[in-house]
């Protein structure tokens, strides 16, 4: 069984900074055709590290990483026990996956906005993502839901092709 990591927004949890979520349908559709083959545990790392919801909007200032809010509060503390907690999580179930909301200052991977907040966006990642890819867990965005499932696909095929037949053994 493949166990993922998912961002809870994603999953349609309200713990969006603005109390609302980000749904994705195609990741829900994804989790019910891989319900039997893998088990998925969702996780707010930004709740996790004692934020409340809603809350102000997050930005990693590209200068010096830091996170900082719309209030100009210095938040990376909450970000980072957050990120400790999810990789916590992730062993835990002994997670290889982690698929996560795409800009996101926790969850994000290839980009995350530059901390100007005027939807500039920079390279880099979350801090929950950089943690977890560190830690050697593969971090999927939701647009590389589908080339992640036809991986997945292929693998399990090349899995069933290796088992030897009955008649074989
Ligand atoms: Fe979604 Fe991650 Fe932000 Fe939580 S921290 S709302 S899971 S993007």
């Amino acid at each position: 069984m493949i166990q993922i990591l998912v961002s809870a927004c994603l999953a349609g949890e309200n713990c969006k900074w603005d109390g609302g979520n980000n749904k994705n349908d195609e990741l829900l559709d994804f989790m019910k055709r891989m319900e039997g083959k893998a088990e998925f545990h969702l996780v707010c790392p930004e709740q996790m590290g004692g934020l409340p919801t809603p809350r102000p909007a997050s930005e990693i200032r590209a200068s010096d990483e830091a996170v900082i809010n719309t209030e100009q509060r210095d938040v990376t503390a909450e970000f980072l026990l957050g990120a400790d907690l999810a990789l916590r999580e992730a062993k835990k179930y002994q997670c290889t996956i982690a698929i996560l909301k795409e800009r996101s200052p926790s969850c994000g991977s290839h980009g995350v906005y530059d901390g100007s907040f005027s939807h500039i966006l920079t390279d880099g990642m979350g801090k929950t993502a950089a943690l977890l890819a560190g830690y050697g867990i593969r971090v999927v965005g939701e647009s590389g839901l589908s080339e992640l499932e036809k991986e997945l696909e292929s693998l399990s095929a090349e899995a069933k092709a290796n088992v030897p037949s009955p008649k074989a053994i």
